[in-house]
């Protein structure tokens, strides 16, 4: 690039929330390194600050200017496309930039303290003729050897390894140094958080004609993509959607763009990954991989690796929607009907959304796909505002599972235990152990008892800090807090009436485990749930284990709903299907219909035909009557017309507030002056609610308010709301929350 007029002035965003650009003098020695994205140090108040370069100017109206101390890091970071992503973001989801460029930069690119990692390479510096290793195979035999390993090496190799994979030390290696054959050099090494997996290369299967009816439209848009509109993928599980993901791929890699793959975290197995890895072996460092449980250093590897162009797929998470590629040419975004791609701090943003707006802004192709597409998506699909692209056999004419319906309310009549395990399912179970076949058991609620309950006065142990009944965990025979982690020991008596009365009552994971197993005493019966899964290999074990026939019975909750398959499982066992649906939350039965879809997709992904069985007190409920009958449209007609008839998404936007303290008259009079101000400042094309408690009226100590706002014009919306609450003085202790398209109602 030629070197244009030197800048003068940069326009900055600090990394502190002050919510206001800033302008300093760039020194001449700085000049040539600062640009658009760049990272730089600036004095702010009597300290320096990090900041982020929004332009470059040659004048400047600010008064007392001072200059930029230092550039961070070596050149731009934020392209200009992830500049204006950020400001959009910062207006939609009313929320200051600063925050978001927090959550578009890692901190340890941000804050660029962690750098590369420096090991001790070997390089030879000629081949090392045979004689000579002959002859020095008597005096120093250990050189011999490693000179003889070194001679054959394809290319330089870490020190460390290559010692340990002879068994040789230092001295071996410092000797050949020292003859000249050898060199040893500090060099950047990526840590690889994947560098022990094996990966098998694959090659692309040849398509099913509807697989390929579904390629053709996304090659259609990835060769006019200024014009394309954003393709829905609904395909059912097992349908084959993830080779059409890396089919699409391939062809945007061969038209020299770059590729970003959204999964929800869950579904970022190691199954998952090696799946992109073998596809894409044309170089080693081809996918990187981000999510939450990547160390700094590797976090900041896999950052730079992308930022670099070296990588030129990016499979992640949700804040994987940020990654720093060039030439964009395709975003995916998988089960784009995952609550888990909305972020619950600020910047609450859906990764989604977020995901067509950057494909808007870079000029890319966005291909979202999903078994059960969220209602938002699918209704604009219907509307022509995206293609649909639908896929309705699974691969290889595999059918879909039988669902059955187990009525609880006439099992409970029958049995004590049915609630946990009716008659029919635990048949089932039987079958299936003396079939050899697998079980999976779904509930979404950990623990042993949901409560404990005195049955003389009535009182529950409620949490201290929040409006919850405290949940019992038999492992580690404690009262604990889903919520805010707060755990107490089991009381004797109840401590409200002193009786003598306490019972447990509602149960989990924990719980069915241990009845499963008493059960059936011959199976092996494991738990997979955020509390048995604190350990990072446990997850790969017991998948491991459960792929290789070691366990009969699979407990758990939504971490075995996802995007798994295992041919051997054959039964899939819900055994409360209601749990979702009793929630204050107009998304309640679209949650019910995806979950039972995407749980019973999860059986009989084999030879054998699958059979769920869904356990429920409300067997003629919409969602449990559509989902059993694997109808899509059905549920669809019936859902959208209840959220037109309610003015809820996707015909209108949904904006909520909540207003929390510790203090709880505060935070209710906080609520209602804020509803009194807008209503001055929405006009009537708003709904607005009242001010009225949540749901959940106390979480973590703080009394919470809820106002819900609705409305079509949500850009605008959301600047009057900023306005609002900018000209509002809130007390101390009061903080306010605003949520744009808000998925968490409680
Ligand atoms: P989905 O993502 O829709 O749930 P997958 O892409 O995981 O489905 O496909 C299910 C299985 O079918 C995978 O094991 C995959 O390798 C296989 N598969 C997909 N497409 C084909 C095809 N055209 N021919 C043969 N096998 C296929
Ligand atoms: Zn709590």
């Amino acid at each position: 690039m030629a070197a244009l007029a030197r800048p003068n002035y940069v326009r900055v965003i600090i990394d502190r929330a002050i919510h206001r650009e800033l302008d300093y003098l760039v020194p001449d020695s700085l000049a040539p390194q600062v640009d658009v994205g760049s990272r730089v140090r600036v004095p702010f108040r009597d300290r320096s600050a990090l900041a982020t370069v929004l332009a470059v100017l040659e004048k400047s109206d600010a008064r007392g200017i001072r200059p930029v101390e230092a550039i961070v890091g070596d050149g731009p970071i934020l392209s200009t496309q992830l500049l204006e992503l950020a400001k959009w973001m910062s207006t939609y989801y009313c929320c200051p930039v600063e925050t978001v460029i927090r959550s578009l930069l890692p901190q340890v690119v941000r804050k660029a303290q962690v750098g590369w990692k420096k090991q001790l390479v070997v390089h030879r510096t000629r081949d090392i003729p045979a004689d000579e290793i002959e002859k020095l195979r008597k005096r120093a035999p250990r050189q011999a050897e490693l000179a003889e390993a070194i001679n054959g090496l394809p290319q330089p190799k870490l020190a460390a390894a290559l010692l340990r994979q002879l068994s040789l030390d230092n001295q071996a290696l410092r000797g050949l140094v020292k003859r000249g054959w050898v060199e040893v050099r500090e060099e950047q090494v990526a840590r690889d958080p994947h560098a022990e997996d094996h990966i098998l290369p694959t090659n692309n299967l040849a398509l099913n004609p509807e697989q390929a009816g579904a390629l053709r439209i996304v090659t259609e848009a990835l060769n006019a993509p200024d014009t394309a509109r954003p393709i829905l993928l609904h395909g059912v599980t097992g349908s084959g959607k993830t080779e059409i993901y890396l089919q699409a791929i391939r062809g945007t890699l061969d038209k020299g763009h770059t590729a970003i793959v959204l999964v929800p975290e869950i579904s970022l197995t190691p199954q998952t990954v090696e799946r992109f890895k073998g596809r894409f072996t044309d170089h080693p460092d081809m996918v990187a991989v981000l999510h939450s449980h990547l160390s700094e250093g590797e976090r900041h590897d896999e950052w730079h690796k992308i930022h670099s162009g070296k990588a030129r797929i990016v499979i992640g998470a949700r804040s994987a929607v940020f990654a720093p590629l060039k030439q964009l040419g395709l975003i995916v975004v998988d089960e784009e009907h995952e609550s888990t791609y909305k972020q619950e701090d600020a910047p609450r943003y859906h990764a989604r959304d977020v995901a067509i707006v950057r494909a808007k802004i870079e000029k890319c192709v966005v291909l979202l796909g999903s078994a059960t597409p969220s209602l938002e998506s699918y209704y604009n699909a219907t509307r022509g505002k995206y293609r649909l692209a639908t896929l309705t056999q699974r691969v290889d004419e595999k059918q879909m599972p039988q669902i059955r319906i187990v009525d609880l309310r006439q099992e409970r009549r029958k049995q004590k235990t049915a609630a946990i395990l009716s008659e029919k399912l635990s048949t089932a179970i039987t079958d299936r152990l003396e079939k050899r076949e697998q079980s999976i058991l779904f509930l979404n609620r950990r623990g042993f008892s949901t409560s404990l309950l005195c049955s003389e006065c009535g009182e529950a142990r409620n949490c201290p800090n929040c409006s919850v009944a405290l949940t019992f965990h038999r492992q580690i025979a404690r009262l604990s807090c889903h919520l805010c982690g707060h755990t107490a020991a089991v009381p004797k008596k109840c401590p409200e009436c002193g009786k003598d009365a306490l019972i447990y009552a509602g149960f989990g994971t924990e719980k069915v485990e241990s009845t499963v197993s008493h059960l059936f005493p011959q199976a092996v019966v494991r738990r997979m749930d955020a509390d048995s899964m604190t350990r990072k290999e446990a997850y790969r074990e017991t998948l491991r284990n459960f792929r290789t026939g070691k366990i009969d019975i699979l407990v758990g909750t939504q971490m075995i709903a996802k995007g798994l398959h295992f041919p051997n499982v054959t039964l899939v066992g819900i055994i409360n299907a209601d749990l979702a649906l009793h929630l204050p939350d107009f998304r309640a039965g679209e949650r019910t219909f995806q979950l039972l879809t995407q749980v019973a997709g999860r059986a009989g992904r084999g030879e054998v035909r699958g059979e769920v069985f869904v356990q429920t007190y409300t067997p003629f409920s919409p969602s449990i009557q559509f989902a059993r009958h694997h109808d899509f449209s059905g549920y669809f007609e019936q859902e959208l017309e209840f959220r037109e008839r309610c003015d809820f998404p996707p015909f209108k936007h949904a904006v909520l507030i909540t207003v929390r303290s510790g203090h709880e008259g505060r935070a209710k009079l906080s609520a209602e002056t804020l509803v009194r101000r807008l209503r001055e400042s929405l006009g009537a094309e708003f709904i607005l609610g009242d001010a009225a408690p949540a749901p959940l009226e106390k979480l973590q100590g703080q009394f919470r308010f809820h106002i819900l706002i609705r409305g079509e014009a949500i850009m605008r919306l959301s600047r009057l709301l900023r306005e609002t609450l900018d000209k509002l003085p809130f007390p101390e202790d009061v903080s306010v929350a605003v949520d744009v398209d808000p998925y968490q109602l409680l």
